[in-house]
């Protein structure tokens, strides 16, 4: 059944070896599977036919039919053209060509009677359709009513009759002869379930809908079987790591409840409980835990994470939470400290910076299990660091490691691989989430903790930067920090850096009373920390920085976020800064400037700034701007690499097709039930053709 499919488009009515070679070339369609899947991009509405009255140039492409009342060539030079009146009896209409003259005069019968498509466009208070296409139709009966679809095609595919309407013709071929090869590939349960269309079925009416309720049932139909299959892939690896992958179980709460009862200094918000529980499931349940938190900047991860250490420490585990930064890493220590020590439990940090003694208490420690916790950087992956029974990794900031990276901190536990927990504060819109990391497990806090005085975001243009001084001037004389951050994106790009410089003399000869910090990422780290020490202690007033402290940093006494040069950010990292401010009891502010002149989708993003502090609602901005293979860099885009589905609009439809695949393997996780050999039969198609497999691996 699946050769038919493999059959090579030269043997399609209509296409030889040249034309095949073409469609090769030029959209990559080889065999009869290649083009039946080449969808239209778009499609011309032939469903309705308007009276000439009805018309107006705010209309789409439309069509009328009608007689010709006059026809005439008129003007000269570049000015020449055919112009044709036509009348339906409500009205006139003109048919304009400046190409193609000849042709058509000769083409068309004065006396016949046509059906016209085109767009409305008005000159003067004259309607008209330029360049439009025609039929002859016939009076006494009622023309067809249909969608034209369009297919993308190229110059040169269109010198041999290979533009869409051709592909048009190609696809009509096609769809006679395969028909009946078009089997079902779903259960007829989902089917029923979703009220889908059948397959056969969809194929014709996404080529060739007779009307727009159709067509969205075709496409609905074929976008579900797309995102169903890639589930049913991702879930069925995900389940296959669980299963190699044996846990231990961890489900004392000992330490939990006496800190909850004692010890915890706010009450927790529903998403951190949720979340919390999410967690705990998966600690108790005897399969490794592999699971992705998110939650927007100041949402209180690190007290979700550092009650799952208590889980495991209850029992006789060990936890470890690596950050990206010596800062942050101090910092969750600094957070951390008193409660460990209300608890009466032993923990650590270890960083680059740790002198060897006290490394060497440490590693011994760890090793005989006296240290329950260890906080750490990139310092805790050295190979000298042993754990008696590290029970749970956490991973501050996931995207600042790499892959490899994690997987180090993973082998630090021969017996039982770790539980895991990555942390990540850059939102991923939950679309890209299902699809990307479909064989993780996603928590998300989708909440802030109460009395968060929401940031104030304003937008402001160079020339206004003495009002930006005085507010300035005016917030640290309440006793408040500011961060200015400007664009380094390349670290080495020379004039970023002299902009940097130049901000920051303006700035010393702007406050010539207040001492400054500058960090930047061609400091020594050694620098970077003494400065950013000055700040946390409030001994510098204004803090002048790259990205470099983007991640993390919590100093909540700074209430101003002013960012140089905002429109060249994109959207992710401006929220990340922005996340900086609002840690603390006052109200902050954030104020984008930016020159006059920004590109549409600069102000498109600092507009979204202005509007909303919601990181998600932001990611959704930013998938719908930047399309999802941007946003996670060309390394992820093959899996998004879809044949129809739409990761930004169909995120419903992947809903169900998840929700359909994981009971389906829940349930049959061989797929040997009856209702199941129809998926069966499509994986093992599916196999055979390498390029439509691959794209989900
Ligand atoms: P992030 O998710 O950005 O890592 P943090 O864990 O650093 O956020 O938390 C930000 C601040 O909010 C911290 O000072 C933390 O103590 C505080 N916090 C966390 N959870 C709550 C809560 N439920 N109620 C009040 N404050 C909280
Ligand atoms: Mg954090």
């Amino acid at each position: 059944m699946a050769a038919f499919f493999e059959t090579r488009l030269e043997f399609l009515k209509g296409v030889g070896t040249a034309k095949a070679a073409l469609l090769a070339k030029y959209l990559d369609l080889h065999t009869f599977g290649d083009l039946i899947q080449f969808f239209p991009f778009r499609y011309e509405d032939r469903t309705k036919i308007y009276q000439i009255r009805e018309l107006n140039p705010q209309l789409p492409y439309i069509q009328v039919q009608g007689t010709i009342r006059s026809m005439a060539t008129v003007g000269a030079g570049e000015k020449k053209r055919l112009v044709i009146q036509l009348t339906d009896g409500t009205g006139t209409i003109e048919l304009i060509w400046f190409r193609g003259i000849n042709w058509v005069s000769k083409k068309l019968n004065p006396a016949g009677t046509y059906l016209v498509h085109g767009k409305p466009s008005v000159f003067g208070t004259q309607l008209s359709l330029t360049h439009p296409e025609f039929e002859l139709a016939d009076p006494q009966k009622s023309p067809k009513l249909y969608l034209q679809p369009v297919y993308n095609s190229s110059d040169a595919l269109k010198s041999k009759f290979l533009d869409s309407k051709g592909i048009g013709q190609l696809q009509y071929n096609l769809l006679q002869l395969a028909f009946n090869h078009l089997q079902e590939n779903l259960p007829q349960a989902i089917i029923e379930q979703f009220k889908l269309m059948p397959r056969a079925l969809a194929f014709r009416n996404i080529h060739f809908p007779s009307n727009q309720i159709t067509l969205k049932q075709a496409s609905n139909r074929l976008k579900f079987e797309e995102l169903f299959y890639i589930q049913l892939r991702l879930i069925k690896l995900k389940l296959a790591r669980l299963d190699k992958l044996r846990g231990q179980i961890f489900s004392d709460t000992t330490l939990l409840n006496n800190f909850y009862h004692n010890h915890i200094p706010f009450t927790l918000t529903n998403a951190q409980k949720r979340v919390i529980k999410e967690a705990f499931t998966d600690l108790k349940s005897g399969k490794q835990m592999n699971r992705l938190l998110q939650g927007d900047v100041g949402s209180g991860k690190t007290m979700v994470a550092f009650i799952c250490m208590l889980i495991v420490v209850s029992s006789r585990g060990q936890a470890a939470i690596m950050a990206p930064t010596e800062i942050l890493a101090n910092q969750h220590y600094i957070g951390l400290k008193d409660f460990t020590e209300a608890l009466g439990l032993k923990m650590a940090i270890l960083t680059g910076s740790s002198k060897t003694k006290a490394r060497r208490e440490i590693h011994e420690k760890l090793l005989s299990g006296d240290l329950q916790i260890l906080v750490g950087t990139h310092a805790l992956l050295e190979d000298v660091v042993q754990f008696k029974n590290l029970g749970l990794a956490i991973i501050d900031e996931q995207h600042r490691f790499g892959v490899a990276q994690r997987a180090k901190l993973w082998k630090k536990n021969e017996k039982f691989i770790p539980h895991v927990l990555v942390m990540t504060a850059t939102p991923i819109p939950r679309t890209l989430a299902m699809t990307l990391y479909g064989d993780l497990e996603v928590s998300v806090i989708d909440e802030l903790p109460s009395g968060r005085k929401p940031i104030k975001t304003v937008h402001r243009y160079e020339a206004n930067r003495l009002r930006v001084f005085g507010f300035m001037r005016e917030q640290i004389k309440l006793g408040r920090q500011i961060y200015i951050v400007y664009p380094l994106i390349e670290e080495s790009e020379k004039m970023d850096f002299n902009n940097l410089m130049e901000g920051y003399d303006s700035i010393s000869r702007a406050f010539p009373e207040y001492p400054l910090s500058i960090v930047h990422g061609k400091m020594k780290p050694a620098d970077k920390d003494f400065e950013m020490q000055r700040f946390v202690k409030g001994e510098t007033k204004i803090m002048v920085a790259t990205t470099v402290i983007e991640v993390g940093v919590n100093v909540p006494n700074a209430s101003v976020m002013i960012i140089e040069n905002a429109e060249r950010f994109g959207l992710a990292q401006l929220h990340q800064l922005r996340g900086r401010v609002g840690r603390g009891a006052e109200q902050s502010y954030c104020i984008l400037i930016t020159n006059y002149k920004i590109s549409k989708e600069s102000k498109e993003r600092i507009q979204t700034m202005v509007r909303t502090n919601n990181g998600f609602e932001i990611a959704d901005t930013d998938l719908k701007l930047r399309g999802p293979g941007d946003m996670m860099g060309t390394q992820q885009s093959g899996v998004l690499d879809l044949m129809i589905a739409d990761l930004v609009t169909d995120g419903k439809i992947l809903e169900a097709a998840r929700d359909s695949a994981k009971s389906i393997i829940e349930n049959d996780p061989e797929l040997e039930n009856r209702e199941n050999q129809v998926i069966k039969q499509h994986i093992a198609s599916l196999k055979k053709n390498t390029i439509n497999w691959s794209r989900v691996s």
